[in-house]
Order: structure tokens, then sequence, then C-alpha cells
């Protein structure tokens, strides 16, 4: 098991605790919440998959794609499991969402994708017209981003026993040398930035799945964004580290990097960009912007002094024309993620249990 692993095993556990790791609690069968991306995963690995694979403790804090050396070039690596309902949804669809996922967890480790596999596990009686549709949605996000799909498997499962189709992908791309991104390197002072408005994907998928009147004017964020990473890194700046914000959206993935990291992060809520039709949805089904999901944004972390330059070459970047600077990182609170209000208070902005909504990629 390699230093830095972390998504061939879900997602990331707190290298700072494993010598004593969190008990699974008392679920004797698995809750959806164990694959929300939130608290109860979090055990998941910890009590159960680190202390199997990895002796419980990976040397490194764990990040989206593991970065090994192999015969003198560095390998990032990583693997996704895609069980969106429904299967198509405004501006994307399983196979889009598949390609795009593991793409984009391998440039968060500054990575150039490369090469990917892919696995289907099909329902018995899907019509072929379907599969069709996403495998061709699969083949134009791949040239798009000009990765190769050069190995795969298929399994069908009896009608009844899945959900028409699961896709898992893997990929591995070339990590530039001298280039480090990731959690050990965020720093007291670091300014946060994210690379557009939050939480298009989850509300997109919520319209459709719960026949919303508001689909119109929701579209999943869905996009890869290794060329966004590219040009970040082809500006010279010292980027820290990158997180593609999915599951459990902004909050938990500054809940995780606080954690690992050992910091604090102080938000700006008036800074944090959501668009009106997310936040009139959002307030419509009681749910908060911070924690719904996204496929196609990342947070950034570089040294305050850069944040500007940064934020310009992202926004004059077609993946991140909303980019925003949204907090910064501090000595204080260390471990928890603080937001303060519009109207001047603060508020923890916690790690939830599992996620607002199962299944949304
Ligand atoms: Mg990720």
């Amino acid at each position: 098991m390699n230093e830095n692993k972390r998504t061939a095993m879900g997602d990331k556990p707190d290298v700072f605790n494993l010598s004593c790791p969190l008990p699974l609690r008392d679920h004797a069968t698995v809750q959806l919440a164990h694959g929300g991306g939130g608290r109860f995963m979090r055990e998941l690995i910890e009590g159960m998959f680190l202390p199997a694979f990895a002796d419980g403790r990976p040397k490194d804090p764990p990040h989206d794609s593991a970065v090994v050396e192999i015969g003198g070039a560095r390998l990032a690596f990583t693997t996704d499991t895609f069980v969106v309902r429904p299967l198509f949804f405004p501006g994307g669809d399983i196979g889009k969402l598949a390609v795009y996922g593991t793409v984009n967890d391998l440039a968060m480790s500054g990575a150039r994708p490369l090469y990917l596999s892919a696995a289907f596990v099909l329902e018995e009686g899907l019509p072929m017209e379907t599969l069709r549709r996403v495998v061709e949605s699969m083949r134009t996000a791949a040239r798009e981003v000009g990765v190769q799909i050069i190995t795969g498997d298929t399994k069908v499962v009896d009608r009844g026993k899945g959900d028409g189709i699961f896709v898992n992908t893997a990929g591995i791309g070339l990590a530039p040398p001298g280039i480090e991104i990731s959690p050990r390197r965020v720093a007291v002072g670091d300014a946060v930035l994210v690379s557009g408005d939050l939480g298009r994907h989850g509300m997109a998928v919520m319209s459709v799945r719960e026949g919303l009147g508001f689909q119109s004017a929701l579209e999943s964020d869905c996009a890869s964004l290794a060329g966004l990473v590219e040009a970040m890194l082809a500006g010279g700046g010292d980027l820290h580290c990158l997180r593609d914000l999915t599951r459990g959206g902004l909050a938990a993935a500054l809940n995780e990097i606080a954690m690992d990291s050992r910091v604090g992060i102080e938000l700006e809520e008036a800074a944090i960009p959501v668009s009106e039709a997310v936040a009139s949805a959002c307030e419509l089904l009681g749910l908060d912007p911070l924690y719904v999901a996204n496929e196609g944004r990342l947070v950034a972390f570089a040294p305050a002094g850069e944040a500007e330059r940064l934020l310009q070459i992202m926004r004059s970047h077609v993946a991140a024309p909303g980019a925003a600077i949204v907090g910064r990182v501090t000595a204080e609170h260390s471990g928890t993620v603080e937001l303060r209000g519009r109207l001047g208070g603060n508020r923890i902005v916690d790690l939830l249990s599992g996620e607002q909504m199962p299944r949304i990629c």
C-alpha cells in the first residue's frame, strides 16, 4: 500500500488519528451514509479499510490520487465508482461523470491524466440503447480531455439486483517532477480559492430525481478540471493543495483538509459564489449549498501573496470564470472550518454524518 493513497479506499482518513482508529459505530449493516463522504465514511475507512490494507497508517496525509515513483517517473493513480441516479441529468450523465471524476482526481495531484480503465456492472434488461448513449458520452469526454480508455471489464447482474448501470474508472497520470500538491503543504496564512459557483451538480440531479419544476435553470457543473490545473501550474506560482469538490461539497473537502493538515479554515460567507438558481432550490429543499455536491469545481490553497495572481489565471480559464477567494488558513481552531456570516456572526461548518443526497455521483 503506498503512502498517500485515498481514493481506492473511498476517501480521506485522518492520518494523525490512525494509531487509535475511530470505533465503527453500532451498525450491524452498511448504511447509505457510509458512502456519503461524511463522518460515517471516514469511520468506515479508518476502522476497517486502513487497518486491513495500509497497516493503519499511510505516511502522508491522504489525497485524491496516490503518487508513486516507478522507474524514475512519478505516476498518479486513482479509482472511483459511479452510481448516480438517474443515469442522465441536466448537463451530464453517468458516463461523463465517470471520465471527468477520475481525470479530476488525477489532476488534483498536478498530474497530467493519461489512461483510464472502464468497468461496467450492468443489470439484465437494461436497454442496449441506454448503454450505447453512456459509452458514447464516455468516448466524447475522454477525447476532449485527451485520455485513452485502454482496459476494462463487463459484468451483468440479474434483473432487480442492480440499478441499470454502475461504472468504475481507474486512472493513471504523469506528475511533473518537483511539483508537490498535497494537504501536507497547506500552511497557516494560505488563501483558499474556489473555481466557481457551488452546488450545481447536486441540485441538477435532485431537480430531476424529485421532479421539481426548476430543472431548466439548473445544469450540472460536471466538467474536466485537468486543463484548469495545467494553466494554474503553468502560471508558476506555488500551489500548496488542490481538491475537487464532490460529495459533501465544499464543507466536506475543507473539513478533511483542516483535520488532515491540522489547521483551521475561515470562510467568508459573502465571498462564496452560489448561483441564484442553486440558492433558491436549496432553500426550497432545506439544503445548505456548502454541502451540496459539485463535479467540476475545485478548492485551491496558495500563499496569500500569490492569491490575486492565481485568481486571475483561474478566471481567464474557461473552466473557472467565476473563481473567487473565499477564505484563509488559520492557526486557531485547528481541525475545524468556521464561516463568518454576512451579518457578522460566526458558525462552525461541521462534517455531516453522511450526505444530504445519496447516489449523487
Ligand atoms: Mg476527489
